[in-house]
């Protein structure tokens, strides 16, 4: 049943950048929807805080990369929440399958691709109609450093990454008649689940942060809502890395 809220969608909420972003959301009064893959009770956490600000929230379970899945997901946030009220979506659901490239397998060349990349187009396809015919839209998709500089040992994170670049400037150049805007952010080492064997004190890559230190998710929560909120910004691509990429 569809109430008055504005409704916010954010893969990858149960946890890390977006769980922080999916708080951020509901505490702007924002009804939640978040999209997880693996951890129920990561993602009910994530559901009772949102809860606890006053507004409705509900997890999804769906593989970003599935087409079907997420055509799925996005018909039924729109039962839940009412097409007309879908306003955000953040595309920030993400894995990472490091390897150097003479030894990547396929396989992990194709996830991080499917997740990463194909998860965000998926996800735009299946709610851009709903944003065109509701004349208002806000999207913003979480790429990273390693698309923008490169990294040795991440090649399909990097072109996932960088893909997704494409996609956002592409996106918004295409939806940009019918009112609605889509961002990237990218952020460098941010603390969360994905980077926890990175520690300030055993990488030498932490030394080449100007900032001198690593990101917290309320940094990329911050550049993120910023965005979502900036109606006459549209394909720009934030940095939010210490300086790392500058
Ligand atoms: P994280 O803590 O590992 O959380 C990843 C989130 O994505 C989880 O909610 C996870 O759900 C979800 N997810 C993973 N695969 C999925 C799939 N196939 N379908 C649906 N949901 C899926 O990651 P994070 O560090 O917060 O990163 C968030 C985003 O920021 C990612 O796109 C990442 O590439 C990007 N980023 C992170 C950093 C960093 O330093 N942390 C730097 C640059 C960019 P489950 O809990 O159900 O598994």
């Amino acid at each position: 049943m569809a109430d008055s809220r504005k409704t916010a969608i954010v893969t990858g909420g149960s946890r890390g950048i977006g769980r922080e972003v999916a708080l951020r959301l509901a505490s702007l009064d924002y009804d939640i929807a978040i999209v997880y893959v693996g951890d129920p009770n990561e993602a009910a956490e994530t559901v009772s805080e949102c809860t606890k600000k006053g507004v409705r929230a509900i997890a999804y379970v769906c593989n970003v990369a599935s087409f079907e899945e997420t055509k799925e997901t996005v018909n039924a946030i729109t039962k839940d929440f009412g097409g007309d009220s879908i306003e955000v979506l953040v595309n920030n659901a993400g894995i990472t399958r490091d390897g150097l490239i003479a030894m990547m397998s396929e396989e992990n060349w194709d996830s991080v691709i499917s997740v990463n990349l194909k998860g965000a187009f998926n996800m735009i396809r299946h709610t851009s109609r709903l944003f065109i015919r509701n004349k208002c839209g806000r999207i913003v998709n979480i790429s990273s450093v390693s698309g923008l500089m490169g990294n040795a040992g991440q090649i399909n994170y990097s072109a996932s990454k960088a893909g997704i670049v494409g996609l956002t400037k592409s996106t918004a150049r295409e939806l940009a008649s019918k009112g609605v805007t889509c961002n990237a952010v990218a952020p460098g080492f941010i603390r969360t689940d994905m980077t926890k064997n990175i520690t300030e004190e055993n990488s030498e890559l932490l030394k080449t942060i100007p900032l001198g230190r690593m990101g917290e998710v309320s940094d990329v929560a911050a550049a993120v809502v910023f965005l979502l909120t900036s109606p006459y910004i549209t394909g720009e691509v934030l940095r939010v890395d210490g300086g790392i990429a500058m």
